[in-house]
């Protein structure tokens, strides 16, 4: 569902991925572990074409990211091309990003009427049945600052799915949450993971990651240092580098 070949990506003279492979099935969980300014947030950044890369490619669902293939060429996608592909792909940040201005239920139903051309009776209707899914229905009408950090980025996940995208790519999302509201918001990660969407997660919650990823990735230093199963990254460590990591976290 995603491939990502041997991308390289540079902010001037720092290379901050030196040569990414990742592939994550359709269905899976992988999630990215590594220390501060190891890549991650620039890995998932590259899978939405937030970032380009300067070598290598990345496909989700067959569809090369950013470009079109012409012969042995690659063509950049133009604009409006991009965020089609956007929107397929739903990104939800540690600082959940919602809307100030608009309802819990508009930040859920602006994205499909203005990009999708969904009938705005049909958006409310999938809004609805998501803000219920994330345990939010009463909520419909509040603005995002009268809810709690939890509150927030659960509708942040339920605006995200109003998409239907084919993957969903989380950036640290309990990482800006008090303690007691981070349960919260993986039991909804949780419950997407159980329905078979395919994810890719960075998070230091070790926990989650050993419930419920499929695939464990540990990134340092702008490559992949060591992945596979939670039993054997996490428990069984190979690499040096895996291991000081782990010892710092768990
Ligand atoms: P953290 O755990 O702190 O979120 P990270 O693994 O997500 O770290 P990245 O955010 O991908 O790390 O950053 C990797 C490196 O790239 C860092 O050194 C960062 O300063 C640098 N970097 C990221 N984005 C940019 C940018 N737009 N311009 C310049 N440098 C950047
Ligand atoms: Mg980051």
């Amino acid at each position: 569902m995603i491939d990502v070949h041997n991308v390289h990506k540079s902010f001037g003279p720092l290379e901050v991925l030196r040569g990414i492979d990742l592939r994550v099935r359709e269905g899976e969980v992988t999630v990215v572990l590594g220390p501060s300014g190891s890549g991650k947030s620039t890995l998932l950044r590259t899978i939405n074409h937030l970032e380009k890369v300067d070598r290598g490619w990345i496909s989700v669902d067959g569809e090369l990211v950013g470009y079109r293939r012409v012969g042995d060429k690659l063509h950049e996608l133009k604009e409006k091309e991009v965020l089609r592909q956007r929107t397929r792909i739903g990104f939800v940040f540690q600082n959940f990003n919602l809307f100030p201005h608009l309802t819990v239920l508009d930040n859920l139903v602006e994205a499909p009427v203005s990009a999708r051309r969904v009938s705005r009776g049909t958006a409310v209707e999938t809004a609805r049945r998501l803000l219920d899914r994330v345990g939010l229905a009463d909520k419909a009408d509040a603005y995002p600052r009268q809810l709690s950090g939890g509150q927030q980025q659960r509708v942040a996940i339920a605006r995200a799915l109003a998409l239907e995208p084919k993957v969903l790519l989380f950036d640290e999302p309990t990482s800006a949450l008090d303690p007691e509201l981070v349960g919260e918001v993986l039991d909804v990660i949780k419950g997407l993971a159980g329905t078979g969407t395919t994810m890719v997660v960075v998070t230091h919650e070790i926990g989650f990651a050993r419930e419920v990823a499929d695939t464990v990735v540990f990134m340092d230093d702008g490559l992949v240092v060591e992945q596979g199963p939670p039993a054997a990254v996490l428990d069984a460590p190979r690499q040096e580098r895996t291991r000081a990591f782990l010892s710092k976290v768990l």
